[in-house]
């Protein structure tokens, strides 16, 4: 058996990355207590620094997660193998956080973003990292991988799921899945949100829930992306309505039909850009531990820059001020106005810190 168990409630964990028990020790504590983390792609040293300034601030664990194309840039644009890149960009990524988490003295959570089909090698090439990783530090690089099949029949979708969590499981990893769809697009990989159709296929049915837990939960931990209405990036309001009564649904499902209490699963909500505040609360009081943060984390990168630029634009032009003759150095240096864009992300976090409740609740003692 590949299953382990979390700690009894109260325990403390170290500050850094958590993985296998610990992992668990702090889902159980979210289930628990009815608060969620904040699951933030980061592209760079700068945005990873910005969600763990946040987050210790804020005396909060956290969620530090790479897409494939988050992971392609931070192995850099440049590099002229791709695939390398994004293999040893979400490496280089996994070892940055695994170093300086401690330091800020919080728990860490490392996760990837979608991987549809076509990602599998790179899940695959991660977790062979991850074994590495393991035999070397004992402990696998990542807490957490996803795999988002949901575009492939519901069969399909699960027995691939199930093949990965066999590797993952004796790391002590956990596998993220997705069940029915989330709108909008992230990293080219996304569906159409059309404006007249029902939009069922972007609502999860219990009974696929039912399918995937009976054959995923024997084999390791896994975790449920399941789709509600929720949508990639931010959309003017009413082309989908958020329906968190599904994942009650879903939970209630589960619980009857194989036990584990009255919140059986960890959900985790994908598209938390732009959502009502009302219908996170509710989300998460349905056993919501995750909730995923990219388009508006990025915004709250870039506004604070072109405020920067907009204030000095003679140091974006200009190496010496001509009206005055004086070098613009100070100006333009990149600490400057990448300093600001890590304020403008950390700022934003606060806020989802706050709507998810899990502002002074960090485990690490
Ligand atoms: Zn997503």
């Amino acid at each position: 058996m590949n299953h382990i168990s979390p700690a009894p409630a109260g325990t403390k964990l170290k500050p850094g990355v958590v993985t296998g028990a610990d992992y668990l020790t702090l889902l159980e504590a979210c289930r628990a207590g009815g608060y969620a983390l904040p699951a933030v792609n980061v592209v760079g040293t700068n945005s990873i620094n910005a969600v763990l300034e946040s987050a210790s601030k804020n005396k909060a664990d956290v969620i530090i997660q790479l897409s494939n194309g988050g992971a392609r840039f931070f192995g850099g644009e440049g590099c002229p193998d791709a695939e390398a890149a994004r293999v040893l960009g979400a490496v280089s990524a996994a070892q940055h956080v695994h170093t300086l988490a401690k330091a800020y003295g919080v728990c860490v959570v490392l996760h990837t973003d979608h991987a549809d089909r076509s990602l599998l090698p790179w899940v695959n090439a991660l977790i062979d990292h991850g074994e590495e990783h393991m035999k070397r530090t004992g402990q696998p690089l990542f807490s957490s991988h996803m795999i988002d099949l949901s575009a492939e029949p519901l069969e399909t979708n699960i027995a691939e799921c199930a093949a990965v969590l066999k590797r993952m499981a004796p790391l002590g990893m956990s596998l993220e899945i997705e069940l029915g769809v989330t709108g909008g697009e992230e990293d080219g990989i996304g569906h159409d949100i059309e404006e007249s159709a029902d939009n069922a296929h972007l609502y999860t049915q219990p009974e696929d829930v039912l399918r995937a837990w009976e054959v995923l939960s024997p084999i390791g931990h896994v975790t449920m992306a399941a789709s509600f209405g929720n949508v990639h990036g931010v959309y003017a309001p009413g082309n989908v309505k958020l329906r968190p009564e599904i994942l009650k649904a879903s939970q209630e499902a589960v619980a009857g039909k194989f036990g584990g209490g009255d919140k059986p699963m960890s959900l985790v909500f994908h598209g938390g850009s732009g959502s009502e505040k009302d219908k996170i609360t509710e989300a998460v009081s349905y056993g919501v531990f995750k909730m995923n943060i990219d388009t508006d984390t990025q915004f709250a990168f870039a506004e604070p820059v072109g405020a920067y630029v907009q204030a000095n634009p003679v140091a974006f032009t200009h190496q010496i001020d001509p009206s005055n003759g004086k070098p613009t150095k100070k100006l333009y240096d990149p600490r400057k106005w990448l300093r600001a864009a890590e304020k403008g992300v950390a700022k934003r976090l606060d806020e989802a810190f706050a709507d998810l409740g899990s502002a002074g609740r960090s485990l690490a003692g």
